[in-house]
C-alpha cells in the first residue's frame, strides 16, 4: 500500500486514544487535535500519556511520518496586533512542543486570517515570521501550512500565498504544504473538471516537494464560493471520478491523507471504498 488513508479521529479521553479509534476504522494514518482544540491553554501532556500513545501507535503499525496533528482553530499567525500574533505564536509554540514530546513529526495549521485591518501580504509575512520563531525554538516538527477556502479573511487560498510564506521561511526543510481538496475547489481550483490543470498549477507554484499531506474532503460548496463546508465522499460536488483518480495518482503515495467528512459513522466504509479504488 503506497497510500496512507485516516481520518481526523477523537483524541477525548486522552491523546493515547487517537491510534486506537484510528484502527477501530481500518485507517493506517491518522489526525488528531493534541489539546482540546478551542482553548488556548491545554493542560500539559504526563509522561504516562505520552507512553501511552507511543504504545498504542506502536501496537496499531502507526508511523509518525502518517501522523498529522492539526493545532487549534483559535491560533492566527497572520494576526494584525501585537497582542492577538503574540498569543497566537505562544500558543503554536505550545503545539509544535506537544507534537515534539509525542515524538511526531508534523503540526498542520491553516495559515491565519488579516482581519481587514492589513494586506494579505502583510498578514503573510507575520505568518512566515511566526513559523521562523517556532522553527527557531523547536527541532524534528514541520510547519505543514494547510491551503483555505478563503472564507472571510483567511489567507493562503490560493497557491502563490503558500508560496509566499515558504519563500520567507528560512529552514525550508522545515516547511510544508497540506492541500485539503474541500478548500482547494471552494477557493477557485476545478479539481473536477480541471485536475491535471490544477495540480501543474500546484507544481510550478509551491512544489509536490513541499507536499506533506492531504485533507480528503467532499465539498457542500461550488467552485470559488470561498465557503468551507465539508462533505460525506459520495455526496458532494467533486464527484467519484475525482477520488478514483486522486487514488491512482502516485503523487499523493507515502503521505498522511486524512478524511475531514461530517459523519464519522461513514469513516470505515469511506476508507474501504477509497481503498478499493487504488
Ligand atoms: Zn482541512
Ligand atoms: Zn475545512
Amino acid at each position: 500500500m503506497k497510500k496512507y488513508i485516516g481520518a481526523h479521529v477523537s483524541a477525548s479521553g486522552g491523546v493515547d486514544n487517537a491510534p486506537v479509534n484510528a484502527h477501530a476504522i481500518g485507517a493506517n494514518a491518522f489526525a488528531l487535535f493534541t489539546k482540546n482544540q478551542r482553548q488556548w491553554v491545554g493542560k500539559p501532556l504526563t509522561a504516562e500519556e505520552i507512553d501511552h500513545f507511543k504504545a498504542n501507535c506502536q501496537r496499531y503499525g502507526f508511523d509518525a511520518k502518517y501522523i498529522l496533528p492539526h493545532d487549534s482553530y483559535l491560533i492566527n499567525l497572520g494576526h494584525p496586533e501585537a497582542e492577538g500574533l503574540a498569543k497566537s505564536r505562544a500558543a503554536f509554540l505550545d503545539e509544535m512542543q506537544r507534537c515534539e514530546q509525542l515524538g511526531l513529526k508534523l503540526l498542520n495549521f491553516h495559515p491565519g486570517s488579516h482581519l481587514r485591518a492589513i494586506s494579505i501580504e502583510e498578514s503573510l509575512d507575520r505568518v512566515a515570521e511566526s513559523i521562523n520563531q517556532v522553527l527557531d525554538k523547536t527541532a524534528g516538527v514541520t510547519a505543514v501550512i494547510e491551503n483555505t477556502a478563503g472564507q472571510g479573511s483567511n489567507v493562503g487560498n490560493e497557491f502563490w500565498q503558500l508560496r509566499y510564506i515558504i519563500d520567507r521561511v528560512d529552514d525550508k526543510s522545515r516547511v510544508g504544504v497540506c492541500l485539503d481538496t474541500c478548500h482547494t475547489y471552494s477557493a477557485g481550483y476545478d479539481i473536477v473538471t480541471q485536475y491535471d490543470k490544477v495540480f501543474d498549477e500546484f507544481e510550478q507554484t509551491v512544489g509536490f516537494g513541499y507536499l506533506r499531506g492531504i485533507h480528503l474532503n467532499e465539498t457542500k460548496k461550488t467552485l470559488g464560493s470561498h465557503v468551507d463546508r465539508h462533505d460525506s465522499i459520495g455526496q458532494g460536488l467533486l464527484g467519484m471520478d475525482f477520488f478514483r483518480r486522486f487514488m491512482k495518482d502516485p503523487r499523493f503515495d507515502n503521505m498522511p491523507i486524512v478524511l475531514e467528512t461530517p459523519d464519522e459513522s461513514r469513516w470505515a466504509d469511506e476508507i474501504a471504498l477509497l481503498r478499493s479504488f487504488e
